[in-house]
Order: C-alpha cells, then structure tokens, then sequence
C-alpha cells in the first residue's frame, strides 16, 4: 500500500481527473431492463486503483490512489444521471473513493487501465444481473491493482499510543503440531511469542496472547480473544513441517477471500454474530446481508493486513533474514478471517527443514528474528496512524 511518508514520495505527482475525458456511458441491451453501464476515468497519469461491487444497496466501489478531484462536481461528469447517485472525495490517505449508487444488482463485466503517456485511461463495465445472481462478494483482494511495495521509512521510536498486538502462538496442548528431531512447533512458537511480547512492551506496546502456556485453544477462540482486547493487529506465529515441493524460509500468510462466500456465511452462522464486527449489530440480518456487510468491512481491512505483510517483508529483506522464494502468500486460513482485525500468520520457519529448526532453536536468530518484527510493528503502526489522522481532518 502507498506509503508516502517518505519525503521523496510527498513530492511525487498526484492524478488529476479529466472530466470532459470521462464517461458513463449506459446502453440498453433489449426493450425492458437495466441497462449496461461502462464507466470511463481519464486521468493525467497512470494510478494504482481497484473496482469492487458491495450490496445493500448495490453500488460500485471505485479507489484511485493519489488523485485529485479539485474542485469537480460528479454532475459535472457526462452521463451521471443514468445512475441514481455518484459520490466522490478523499477516502483515506492518499486513497480517492468514487461511489456509483447502482439501478438494482450489477456485476463487473471488465476492469482496466489502458496508459497512453502521460494519460491514462480506466475503464469499468457493468452488467445488469438477476437478484439471485448478484455476488457483491467478489473479494477485495482480488480487485487490488497495481498495489506498489511500500517505501523503506525510518522506524519510529516509540509506537502510537495505545497500540495493541495479540500474539498468537500456534497450537498447544493436545495439538502440538509439527514435530521434528524433538522439537514440537507448539514450544518454539510459544517461547518466539514470549520474547516477542517482552520486546514490543519494552517499546509501550500492549500485548495480549492467545495462549501463554502449554494448552489447547480453539482457532475461534483466538479470534474472539482478539476482539475482546480489541487488538489493532493479530499475529499468528507458526513452524510448520514443510509442504512437498515448497522452499524454506520464513512466509507470510493473508487472508485469500477466493469468492470462500461459503466460508463467511457459516463463519457468521457460527459465531454470535454481534461477535464478528464490532460496531455493526447484525442480529437479525440474515446470513446473506451478514457476509456482504463482513466482505465491505474486510474492504478495509484486507488492505491493511496486505500493509503489514509489506512491511514484514521488506525489513525481513532489509535484515537479511532467509525468505521464502514467494514470502508473501494468500491462504484460507480461518484463524485469519476476522472482518475488522488485520491479521497476519507467520511461518518463522519450517521446522522440518534443518536449516531453518537450527535458526528457530538459536537464541541469537530469534533475537533478530524478535528485532524485525518489532520494527515492522512499529512502521506499520505509524503508517496507519497517519492514515487515521487523515480521515479525521
Ligand atoms: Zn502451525
């Protein structure tokens, strides 16, 4: 995600839309029905966006990354009266949002940004489709585009007040999970968390643990656990054996939606449900509105557990620790699906390889190891402060 703290990237050149470039354009397929829509973008240079359809009502998410939308008006824009409402304006840091209030269900049909230097020109076409098929699930992560590696920023010191991090070391108890030459995955990630927690207090820091002993917790268990601390960040911690055919090295994990509709919908059949979003009361919904509302949570969220993989990845690199040929990979993992918590799960090692068991049982590796995920932390926590100041300005 952009992180243009850095002085070099302030300077860098914001996106101005060209409205009399721009378009929505509708056209009717048939006698009856909605029409087909196309909307067209044209900006002054090329931008990181994505596209995404949410429900309840129906409408069309478009993010652009550093654009400008001056003084323009949405019904300065040619067609904006075949819908039934555009907004726009600054959504986060950096982040524009366009919001199109849809005739009924749509469905993306294409997505794309075609550069003709310097302009650049994205384009999104929609088709009306049946109630029953409208999917406004299509992942957030999957409609990411373009997203640039985050900037290498100075680490601050201290961290934003009242930051807090639950650790959330895998397995335990009856479930010791991968084991190998005598050492069990459950022990070495416990005794990392407890390192990592003394370090991230040492920096003020608050820390809670899903388990700080030898016991067995439930994967929804964790979850809660978070929530109820209301933790800014989750962090599983594990060591894996190592699958058939992988390389070792550490790996980081996000949440990979994959369309898993199912997966949410009984994740929220399961749960209490005022348990799964804070702030949102989704008593009484049904299953079907309860996942849509989780998925346009996660809209948020994805991105900024994507921002901490970035930033663990880069000074992972920076420190010289050995990645993973691809470091950062998307899994189902259910202990990663809260809605509203940026999670993260991540795999120290692999303790069946023997390179990486000797680095998770070296004191002076896991101190390294202790040492980046702190600054990690740290730098994206700043990051996301300031992304808050913003929002409230
Ligand atoms: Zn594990």
């Amino acid at each position: 995600m952009g992180l243009l703290l850095a002085p070099a990237a302030i300077a860098q050149e914001t996106a101005r839309l060209d409205i009399g470039a721009s378009s929505l354009i509708s056209e009717k397929k048939g006698w009856w029905g909605r029409p087909s829509l196309e909307l067209t973008l044209t900006l002054s240079q090329a931008v990181p966006y994505r596209a995404v359809i949410v429900g309840d009502p129906p409408r069309l998410i478009v993010d652009l990354k550093d654009t400008d939308f001056d003084e323009l008006k949405p019904s300065q824009l040619f067609g904006h009266d075949s819908v039934p409402g555009i907004r726009w304006g600054d959504f986060r840091q950096n982040w524009s949002r366009i919001v199109l209030e849809l005739p009924g269900p749509y469905d993306i049909t294409s997505a794309g940004q075609r550069t003709l230097p310097p302009q650049a020109t994205i384009r999104v076409a929609l088709d009306p489709v049946d109630e029953e098929d409208f999917a406004p699930l299509p992942s957030a992560t999957a409609a990411l585009r373009n997203l640039p590696e985050p900037a290498v920023l100075p680490v601050p010191a201290t961290p934003p007040e009242g930051l807090t991090v639950m650790l959330d070391p895998g397995h335990g108890g009856i479930d010791p999970g991968a084991i190998a030459d005598g050492e069990n995955e459950a022990e070495l990630v416990l005794k990392f968390a407890k390192e990592l927690k003394a370090s991230l207090e040492a920096k003020g820091i608050t820390i809670g643990m899903t388990r700080d002993s030898d016991v067995f917790v439930g994967l929804e268990a964790r979850m809660t656990a978070a929530r109820e601390a209301q933790a800014d960040l989750f962090l599983s911690l594990h060591a894996d054996a190592l699958p058939t055919g992988q390389a070792a090295g550490a790996t980081i994990y996000v949440w990979t939606p994959r369309a898993d509709n199912r997966a949410a919908q009984q994740l929220a059949t399961r749960h209490d449900r005022s348990d799964l979003l804070s702030g949102v009361d989704l008593k009484g919904k049904d299953d079907q509105l309860a996942s849509v509302m989780m998925d346009f949570a996660r809209t948020d969220t994805q991105p900024r557990s994507e921002n901490f993989a970035s930033f663990l990845t880069s000074r992972l690199a920076l420190h010289g620790i050995g990645l993973h040929d691809r470091p950062v990979q998307g899994a189902a993992f259910s202990v990663l699906k809260s809605p509203d918590i940026p999670s993260v799960l991540l795999e120290l090692g692999f303790i069946t390889d023997p390179h990486d068991r000797a680095n998770l049982i070296s004191p002076e590796w896991r101190k390294r190891m202790v040492a980046v995920v702190t600054e990690a932390i740290l730098g994206w926590a700043q990051d996301e402060r300031a992304r808050t100041a913003h929002l409230r300005q």
